[in-house]
């Protein structure tokens, strides 16, 4: 029959039967279509009781549930008065919850991000960085937030994970069906599908705009997987992260400048833009074109407007986190974009280059970022310190900790990724209100009063749950890879039910150590088979399709997990994705966490399994060195013992052996007659009384309002009054200081005489500098005095700056003095340096002059 309709050419053409739903039905397709019911306890349930198995083949998504809902069972369903009770009842929560608006007065943030992980059937993430992005548009959504989001839908979005019988990995990308995700067209006023272009190498490229509910928050995807395109530019959507470097640098013109013409589109006008990592930050050269070409701004005008509204999140201090791009490269795609904004070529890469000159330094898409943003964060203490050391090259003059970079620790949407089993337990411990209130730790030391056996119920329950998983996936997916049978059963009758379970899974890039475990196989094979005390390994994670030496680490793995004497206790799963994330963080007992020092910005995975009332086990990196309590968790120590990465290994693996088998174990199985470790629930106590609370999406979520938000709508909104007359202003100063500040110059310095003397404590430190100002207002010059101590040939620890006064002004000469008690004592490095001074600066580095004289 398919051979016959195909001879003869038949012209078919493609129609969409939708599911019509009986009426009592009706209210589950808008539950479906919005993502409100993925964190919504009483939805999952409502749509479990539908089709159980059906909702997990379906990889738990409910428009795809109801698509293939059979009629027979959708009139059962209408006909069963307890389920349309309990839909009812999700529905006027669902209801109730759309209701609120945000706050009148509350600031409207823009937020863009390459990725967003938001659930299982969404394939728009890829790690971490998506995740995260997902749970903050959830929390966005519950804290009622004035948000809207920004990205880009993919057709296959991150590869599906296999491994092959050798252990390869194999990258599968199957296509997302529109259709069955929980999106709809956004249309303009006729109707029409509303569309954006963006001029790629002198051609038109079009996307159309999707709408994705994530509760009360709208994401907007552009797709330009559509008939407007020819079909190179139709795949330019396709994956997340595919491609080489210019199909990238495409994907990021569209993300940011496409991304901006889109909110232009539809007719949001943000208060301030955060751009989730550098991938968007083009974002901010699209709206300097609009402060250019439509508000006649000058171009620096125009850059004062951009920065006062600017936040820029960055990520990863490991190099390939970052995107660079060649001159020439941009240039073929950007050289006309540079003249609408005004400015020539050279100022134009100056924006994401050291030395604009120099032909080779790759443009940075940080560094443009960082140059068009007013406030610029790290993910956790440490790493917006290392971020501090990461991009002062840009900031010559000062020390990394002077810079305005600061800090949010990253965190994870509690509804998300709490167990339904401890949710019910904290709402009937903690009481309702706790929900609202979620870094309230008050709350969470009621976890005190609940007994042993209880919290040793839930965590045996949700272990038993996740080693059932494991054994239904293995034996899938070693009967597909073509494992022969009898090992497969030999391998699942190895698995230990009552074993201690440590995980570990998030991507596999090689920083992140996944095989410092096996370091000495021997040592390891002794600890796992010493009997009375078993202990099963679970290790999930992707590597990047380009990444050979993380693909190397999986293999490696699944070698190892294969030998007899690791069967059953060393297991590698395939396809790691935020559901399984959710079993093994809910399921596991310790989760384990080994980056290489400090390339570990937070981590956010650790905190899900905390929330869980699983102990971590990690470096004092990122997160946990934040979160770490000696009564909470485990620590390898911060602090490198050697240069050389490989006996920094050694010695690594050597000190998670040693805690293993001297103090983890041992507490694990000190039980008592009813088979419980007081020591270990006191362990399980301490991690969510203690740690959990600081990790919430929600005091994330805070910290962003308090630390920079608040500040940036209070000062975008003063540089754009009265058409951005504030924002003039400030170029036109900043000019004028670029321009003179070359000619400023010391005339005469009596300092004290530290050359051959010596300070006594408690004697002042006294300076007057004379200086030549060139017609810069004396009022608009800062001197200082920068007392440091050098760390080593390179480093100096600064210990205390302090601003000289002016004292006077005569003929063009200013003169400044300082009376200082150092409070120090020993040997310091000093130096006086100048700086531009202005109440309207919003710190130090917003005009990053400075002179030292
Ligand atoms: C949470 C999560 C991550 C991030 O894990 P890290 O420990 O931060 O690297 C990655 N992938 C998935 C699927 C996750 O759920």
């Amino acid at each position: 029959m398919i051979g016959q309709l195909k001879d003869k050419q038949i012209q078919l053409k493609r129609i969409y039967i939708e599911a019509k739903l009986p009426e009592p039905l009706q209210p589950l397709k808008e539950l479906a279509n919005n993502l409100w019911w993925s964190w919504s306890k009483s939805a999952i349930e409502l749509f479990e009781s539908i089709d159980r198995e059906q909702f997990i083949s379906l990889r738990y998504n409910p428009v795809a549930l109801l698509e293939e809902l059979s009629p027979a069972r959708a009139q059962e369903l209408a006909a069963d008065s307890s389920f349309i009770q309990q839909l009812n009842s999700v529905y006027a929560e669902f209801q109730s919850y759309l209701s609120e608006e945000p706050a009148a007065d509350s600031p409207q943030i823009a937020y863009f991000s390459m990725e967003y992980g938001l659930h299982i059937s969404l394939r728009l993430y890829s790690g971490g960085l998506g995740v995260l992005a997902g749970d903050y548009l959830k929390e966005a959504s519950d804290s009622n937030s004035n948000m809207v989001a920004v990205g880009l839908l993919y057709r296959y979005g991150y590869f599906e994970q296999a491994i092959s019988l050798h252990g390869d990995q194999i990258n599968n990308y199957p296509p997302q069906k529109f259709t069955k995700l929980p999106i709809r067209p956004v249309r303009d006023a006729q109707g029409e599908w509303l569309k954006i272009s963006v001029g790629l190498k002198g051609r038109m490229v079009y996307a159309k705009i999707w709408e994705l509910k994530v509760g009360r928050i709208s994401l907007y995807l552009m797709d330009t997987d559509i008939d407007e395109n020819d079909w190179h530019d139709r795949t330019l959507t396709h994956q997340l992260y595919g491609g080489d470097n210019e199909h990238r640098l495409r994907q990021e013109i569209l993300l940011g400048i496409g991304g901006a013409r889109a909110l232009q589109a539809l007719g949001v006008e943000a208060d301030i833009y955060h751009c989730n990592e550098g991938h968007a930050a083009f974002l901010n050269l699209e709206r300097l074109r609009g402060y250019v070409r439509e508000q006649q701004l000058s171009y620096a005008a125009a850059v004062e407007a951009v920065r006062a509204t600017s936040l820029f999140t960055t990520h990863t201090p490991v190099p390939a986190g970052h995107d660079y791009f060649h001159e020439n490269l941009l240039r073929d795609y950007l050289y006309n974009y540079a003249l609408e904004l005004g400015i020539d070529w050279q100022t134009f890469v100056a924006l994401g280059k050291i030395d604009p000159h120099n032909h080779d330094e790759l443009f940075s898409m940080s560094h443009l970022a960082i140059r068009l943003s007013q406030e610029v964060n790290g993910v956790s203490r440490l790493h917006g310190a290392v971020s501090q050391k990461m991009f002062n090259v840009l900031y010559p003059g000062y020390n990394p900790e002077e810079l305005h970079i600061h800090y949010v620790t990253n965190s994870v949407h509690y509804p998300t990724w709490i167990a339904k089993e401890w949710h019910d337990l904290y709402v009937e411990t903690f009481g309702e209100a706790f929900l609202k209130d979620q870094s309230n730790k008050a709350y969470w030391r009621k976890i005190y009063d609940v007994p042993a056996e209880q919290i040793m119920g839930i965590r045996r329950k949700l272990k038993a749950r996740l080693l059932g998983y494991v054994r239904d996936t293995l034996q899938e997916d070693l009967t597909r890879r073509g494992e022969n049978p009898r090992s497969i059963f030999e391998l699942l009758n190895a698995i230990q039910e009552d074993a201690l379970v440590i995980g570990f899974a998030r991507r596999f890039a090689t920083y992140k150590r996944a095989h410092l475990l096996f370091s000495n196989l021997d040592r390891l094979a002794s600890i796992l088979n010493n009997s009375g005390r078993p202990l099963i390994f679970l290790f999930a994670g992707k590597a990047h399709p380009a990444d050979g030496g993380g693909q190397g680490l999986i293999k490696h793995i699944i070698e190892v997990s294969k030998r007899p004497e690791f069967k059953g206790k060393v297991i590698f799963l395939e396809n790691y994705n935020m559901e399984m994330a959710k079993l093994l963080v809910q399921g596991v007992d310790i989760w384990l966490n080994t980056p290489t020092r400090p390339k570990e910005a937070s981590g956010t995975s650790g905190m899900k399994a905390a929330l869980n009332g699983v102990m971590n086990f990690s470096v004092l990196d990122g997160w946990w060195a934040e979160g770490f309590r000696p009564d909470a968790g485990w620590e390898l120590p911060l602090e490198r013992t050697y240069d050389n990465q490989e006996l920094q290994n050694e010695l690594d693996a050597e000190t998670i052996y040693n805690t293993l088998e001297h103090d983890i174990l041992p507490k694990y199985y000190d039980v008592d007659e009813t088979g419980i470790s007081e020591r270990w629930v006191a362990y399980i106590r301490a991690i969510i009384a203690e740690v959990a609370p600081e990790f919430t999406m929600k005091r994330m979520l805070d910290d962003y309002y308090s630390r920079f938000y608040n500040k940036l709508y209070e000062r975008g909104q003063l540089a754009r009054q009265n058409g951005c007359k504030q924002a003039k202003a400030i170029a036109a100063w900043k000019q004028n200081m670029k321009q003179r500040w070359d000619h400023i110059e010391l005339a005469q310095a009596d300092t004290f005489d530290s050359d051959n003397q010596a300070l006594q404590t408690g004697e002042a430190f006294k300076a007057t500098l004379r200086i030549y100002l060139n017609g810069v207002q004396p009022e608009d010059l800062g001197v200082e005095v920068a007392f440091f101590s050098r760390v080593n040939e390179e480093e100096l620890e600064l210990k205390f700056t302090q601003e000289l006064e002016l004292k006077a002004v005569r003929d063009g000469l200013a003169e400044f003095t300082c009376t200082v008690d150092p409070k120090l004592a020993g040997v310091f490095e000093y130096g006086f340096r100048a700086f531009p001074k202005s109440e309207q600066l919003a710190h130090r580095q917003d005009l990053p002059l400075v002179k030292w004289l």
